[in-house]
């Protein structure tokens, strides 16, 4: 038996026969060219068959009722469209007399190379993808050649492969596909969304997936801790048995917690919470509303700005916002603005490298920096809150004056659509995020004028235990239950709640069960965590006393030190 490991891109554990799927090479080595005029003309060509093929595909996603998938196609028709990708094609056939495979080559090795300097972010993999899938039907065109496809595979198949493109996955044979492996990609890349969407269990940078497995081997997949995922090639009868015992628990555990859904958050004893789900995109809105989440408490407006290469417009900004709150019918959605930096590039942007980008030009630094881009956003928000219930947050607010400034320039936006006559909610509530040390000393004085704080766990433990959150050689200095990141979220709720304001957690400490009953029993009135999380936050609610929250955080605040903090915590959840 040999055991490789990955990371879960889709949870779940699958049970199947290997089919192992290596791309071929389609290189532009050896091909002649028969002169401009001629090679300028089978681009051409090419580009137009490409894209009556991704619009097909397009229609066939979109009639299986997959929106992830179809934008993707939706996305690579406009690279395609792309009048400097293809004017800068043109111009290489112009220049230099190449084929039109070397044209495609040169250019879009350029473009990948891009997106590679941009950084290892899931978000440029994804555009990497899309890039290499596009380049992939290009040169099948002009090299003539056809690719073994997915689209007829045995009952109960694992599909192993380097990497699967969106085309890959678009004709895959759905109904007999049980779980995916691959080589490469994030947890957003095309395998996790597809995989999500068709709710089987896939693990992506499985190093090695595709030598060391063999068509038709026995393979159990076990995605189903998000600690990794686990991978057993002809695995022996006690770990055939072990993992069907545990695939036979999770069953039961998904059942439970599906019955769950439709109920209030609300404790034994009738304290009710507010659970908001975290999103980067509308269509993250799909697995929320199965998990029966009716709000936003964090709407990531990054992602909007990292999709393309110009700064998005007012109207494409308000089309987003809108269409969330369509969805919601009425459900509150808190608007992040823009959170650059850090690690989030955004291609149109071009922020300086920095030594210390977490501690660099971020966030509210830019927004406030390019005024025009900022009020743009803050419209576009503005606009999206008639007669629906938006409220606009402000993240990386170190005190009064980020606040105060950033305050004055959503003044002159209303201004600014008050002149145009259009309209927006006048009372739209206006909050900050609670991330820098500074702005818990001063949670007092930013309560006093805000309408709603909310806590960004994620950097505000980074920061106050000066430990980077993306840096593997520091994670074990990176402790959410640090008695100094406790004892900072109450003070914050303290100072919220003295001003009569409510106050959220945003950061994936919200979405830890385990951190449920103390965040609960400080005061914390909103949690807003991944989709995915809501059934188990929801769960630990219905089954814990607020009450028993309330002393068991008392009793936390007084502990001095990190492990025997989280060894109370976790005393305290066992005995729920
Ligand atoms: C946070 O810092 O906790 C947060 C929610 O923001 P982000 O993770 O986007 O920085
Ligand atoms: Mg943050």
């Amino acid at each position: 038996m040999v055991t490789l490991r990955g990371t879960v891109a889709s949870p779940g554990i699958a049970f199947g026969q290997a089919v192992v799927y290596l791309p071929r090479d389609l290189s532009a080595t050896g091909v002649k060219s028969r002169g401009k005029d001629q090679e300028t003309a089978r681009l051409g060509e090419a580009i137009e068959r490409a894209l009556g093929e991704l619009s097909a595909l397009t229609e066939k996603v979109k009639s299986e009722a997959s929106v992830e998938l179809a934008h993707i196609f939706r996305s690579q028709q406009t690279i395609v469209e792309d009048d400097s990708i293809r004017g800068e094609m043109n111009a290489e056939i112009a220049a230099t007399g190449c084929s039109a495979e070397a044209a495609v080559e040169k250019i879009f090795g350029q473009y990948h190379a891009m997106f590679e300097e941009l950084g290892e972010k899931d978000y440029n993999r994804a555009r990497i993808a899309d890039l290499e899938d596009v380049r992939r039907r290009l040169m099948r065109k002009l090299l003539g050649v056809e690719e073994v496809d997915l689209s007829h595979l045995e009952p109960a198949t694992i599909v192993v492969a380097p990497d699967l493109l969106p085309s890959d996955t678009a004709v895959m044979d759905r109904a007999n596909v049980c779980g995916m492996i691959t080589e490469t990609g994030g947890i957003t890349s095309h395998t996790a969304i597809l995989a999500k969407t068709l709710g089987i269990p896939a693990a992506v940078s499985v190093a090695g997936a595709s030598q060391q497995i063999a068509v038709h081997e026995e393979v159990i997949l076990d995605s189903s801790s998000p600690e990794g995922a686990r991978i057993y090639v002809n695995p022996d009868s006690q770990t055939r048995y072990r993992l069907s015992e545990l695939s036979r628990r999770r069953e039961e555990r998904i059942s439970l917690l599906a019955a769950e859904t439709r109920k209030e958050p609300v404790t034994p004893d009738g304290h009710r919470m507010i659970l908001s789900a975290n999103i980067g995109a509308p269509e993250d809105l799909d697995t929320a509303s199965e998990h029966g989440v009716t709000s936003v408490g964090l709407f990531r407006t990054e992602f909007l700005f990292m999709k393309s290469a110009r700064l998005p417009t007012e109207e494409v900004q308000y089309d987003a916002y809108r269409a969330v709150c369509n969805r919601l019918s009425g459900g509150m959605v808190v608007i992040r603005t823009l959170d650059a930096g850090g690690d989030k590039a955004i291609p149109s942007l071009a922020l300086p490298r920095e030594a210390n980008p977490f501690l660099g030009y971020r966030a509210l630094r830019v927004s406030l920096d390019n005024r025009e881009m900022f009020k743009t956003q803050l419209r576009a928000a503005l606009r999206a809150s008639a007669g629906a219930d938006v409220r606009i947050m402000f993240p990386m607010v170190c005190g009064l004056e980020d606040w105060r400034r950033a305050h004055a320039v959503l003044e002159e936006a209303r201004g600014e659509l008050a002149e145009r006559r259009q309209p927006f909610n006048e009372r739209l509530q206006v909050g900050v995020m609670v991330e820098i040390p500074s702005a818990v000393f001063m949670a007092d004085e930013l309560a006093a004028e805000v309408d709603f704080m909310s806590i960004g766990t994620n950097d505000l433990t980074q920061y106050l235990l000066a430990a980077d959150r993306m840096n593997e050689h520091v994670s074990a200095y990176y402790r959410p239950f640090h008695p100094a990141v406790i004892r900072a979220i109450h003070r914050v709720v303290e100072a919220a709640h003295r001003r009569g304001k409510w106050v959220g957690v945003c950061g994936e400490l919200a979405g830890m069960p385990l951190a449920i009953p103390v965040l609960m029993g400080m005061g914390v009135d909103e949690l807003s965590m991944s989709p995915r999380s809501l059934p188990e936050v929801r769960h630990v609610i219905l089954g814990t006393k607020y009450s028993q929250a309330q002393s068991l955080a008392q009793n936390v605040l007084t502990i001095k030190d990190t492990d025997a903090l989280e060894a109370e915590i976790r005393r305290n959840f066992a005995k729920e």
